[in-house]
């Protein structure tokens, strides 16, 4: 399988009133065809960041993406592409679905108006293709009576079914790659289960590839092939979901895992990790995360770590992993 989209040392800058701050800094991964990655981290360790530096979405004047950094869809450099060639992907070749649909679906316009204004616009079929088209896709993402509800508004359906409508806006122009950010974090759990479930199903129906935001261990266990755990702009560790939930390498991670609800444990408590995420503007000298780290030590404050590749393919940023490794880098951010 080859990649569909390759992130090269993604540097993201933003320019603020009061100076500038850097969000991204180095982040590399790539994601293969028919694959889901997970890319997980508290909020503001710049996940999202990271999908809006791939969709261009940035506001232009206020961000700066450093001119080193790739990203390459299907062997293409997005960050060379024109605003109309960058157009034309998004949307149709790399689709976006994010938290909350009230805020992407229009309010004013019936559900069937605008599934037909993205058939339209990508795919250049007539109105009765197009009818048929938007039923079956409806269909598709388990709508019961789509014809009746093509004619409703978006506050008419429950948030579970708006998320179904923006999934399968999403997937109606058959995109090679779907983004989605945090796609079932405003739905109550029983809802969330289902729709990842939906989104599991149309990735081997369908054949695309994911790129998953969360900041929901679980989620990740019951989705991802590979994760990239991200922390203060950078990624910390990457690998197979299954090695990382095994034995993970950084203790961020660690962190992660033990905050996972358990239901074997009669413990209502979230073990969660003590402190926050750096401000970007003062990080850290050393480890981006030796403020909150149990097991940090002299080097970690005033050093950044070196990213350590292991054997099965994972990578971490880490002081303690520094002779486990079988190829020590510059590069300081784990990739895969
Ligand atoms: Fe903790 Fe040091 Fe590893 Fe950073 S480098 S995660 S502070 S042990
Ligand atoms: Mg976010």
């Amino acid at each position: 399988t080859k990649p569909i989209l390759e992130v090269k040392d993604l540097y993201t800058i933003f320019h603020t009133p009061k100076g500038d701050v850097s969000a991204i800094e180095g982040v590399s991964f790539s994601i293969n065809e028919g694959e889901i990655l997970g890319v997980i981290g508290e909020s503001g360790s710049g996940k999202s960041v990271t999908s809006l530096s791939i969709m261009r979405l940035l506001k232009k004047g206020k961000t700066t993406i450093k001119p080193e950094s790739k990203i390459l869809f299907e062997g293409k450099d997005l960050l060379k592409l024109s605003d109309s060639e960058i157009r034309k992907i998004r949307g149709k070749e790399i689709s976006m679905i994010f938290q909350d649909p009230l805020t992407s679906l229009n309010p004013v316009y019936t559900i069937g108006k605008q599934i037909r204004e993205v058939l339209q616009l990508h795919r250049g079929l007539g109105p009765k293709e197009i009818d048929e088209e938007m039923i079956n896709i409806l269909k598709l993402v388990g709508i019961s009576s789509p014809e009746k509800r093509v004619n409703q508004y978006p506050h008419q359906l429950s948030g579970g079914m708006r998320q179904r409508v923006m999934i399968a806006m999403a997937l109606s122009c058959h995109p090679k790659l779907l983004i989605a950010d945090e796609p079932t974090t405003a739905l109550d759990v029983t809802i969330q289960a289902q729709i990842l479930e939906l989104i599991k199903e149309l990735r081997s129906k369908l054949n695309v590839s994911i790129l998953l935001i969360t900041h929901d261990m679980g989620v990740i266990a019951d989705m991802a092939d590979k994760v990239a755990v991200m922390y203060s702009g950078k990624i910390v560790e990457s690998g197979p979901v299954e090695e990382i939930f095994k034995d993970p390498k950084h203790p961020y991670t660690m962190g992660l895992l033990q905050s996972i609800p358990r239901l074997d444990l009669d413990e209502k408590r979230l073990n969660t990790i003590g402190g926050a995420i750096p401000n970007p503007k003062s990080r850290p000298l050393g480890c981006n995360f030796a403020p909150r780290c149990p097991h940090a030590m002299e080097k970690c404050k005033t050093v950044e770590p070196p990213l350590t590749t292991f054997a099965d393919g994972r990578s971490a940023s880490c002081w303690l992993h520094e002779s486990d490794s079988i190829n020590v880098s510059q590069n300081q951010t784990a990739g895969i």
